[in-house]
């Protein structure tokens, strides 16, 4: 096969929402039910969580990550739920040789928080997609997030469908337990609406600068740990990739139910 006629996986950017969705069956898990007709198969996932935030660049090194269930106050049915994917020993040493210089520790105890299974188990119900997590590193700025991304591009000749889970708008404080269909607020959308442009515009690269917004990021991006994962699909962007949006909508007002598919 030559290089032309090498087939790139696509890169998708998830909004995970609240743990619920893990059991609900609404327009978001339906959209991403079909989501894996839409997607040739993938030969493993590379999933980066919000939920994985800490000082610290780690990749999951297990043969079967364990489930965990990151989350307090919910009902249990949702501690019940596994999701046995195997894990990828193998991508996880391609992640750690093609993030270089930067060093990537090797995880034997982290496995598969809530960011990554919730959505997964609508996408690939039956969990024999091999998974491996990769941590957000919290010392690192937008700019060295948006680098790995990129140094991860070679993942996508590989078979490897890279998956970040975050939320493009995520404002916890605001969130409307009680009414999922609120209406968001004007800086919610406005935030949301930019970074739809930049991507379909293929100035991804712009999505760098998003703390230096103004109000409609002080409001949706309070902290980073939910954003930061689409740094990653940007930097896997490349420009003659195809943009769309097979899931959108906002839940409670605050968190943008937007999944971003590049490729
Ligand atoms: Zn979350």
């Amino acid at each position: 096969m030559n290089e032309k006629t090498t087939v790139q996986m696509p890169v998708l950017f998830v909004g995970h929402g609240n743990p619920m969705i893990s059991i609900h069956d609404n327009s978001y898990t339906r959209g991403w039910n079909n989501l894996a007709a839409r997607l040739s198969k993938p030969k493993a996932i590379l999933a980066i969580s919000a939920h994985w935030y800490l000082p610290s660049s780690r990749v999951t090194v297990a043969q079967h990550p364990r489930i965990i269930h990151d989350f307090f106050g919910f009902p249990r049915e949702l501690y019940e739920i596994e999701y046995p994917a195997p894990g990828s020993p193998e991508l996880a040493e391609r992640v750690v040789e093609l993030l270089r210089p930067d060093p990537v520790e090797r995880d034997q105890d982290w496995g598969l928080d809530h960011g990554t299974w919730s959505v997964l188990r609508h996408i690939y119900p039956q969990a024999q997609v091999p998974v491996v997590q990769l941590s957000l590193d919290m010392r690192l700025g937008p700019e060295k997030h948006y680098l790995f991304g990129q140094r991860l591009r070679e993942l996508r000749k590989e078979g490897v469908l890279v998956v970040g889970s975050g939320n493009i708008v995520h404002n916890l404080t605001a969130y409307n337990w009680r009414s999922p269909n609120a209406a968001p607020p004007v800086s919610a959308i406005d935030f949301e609406a930019w970074n739809r442009e930049q991507l379909q515009s293929g100035e991804s690269e712009a999505l760098i600068d998003y703390q230096n917004k103004g109000e409609m990021a002080r409001w949706s991006a309070p902290t980073p740990e939910h954003y930061l994962p689409l740094l990653y699909l940007a930097g896997l962007q490349e420009k003659f990739d195809e943009v769309s949006f097979p899931v959108e909508g906002f839940d409670g007002g605050s968190m943008s139910m937007l999944t971003v598919q590049v490729g």
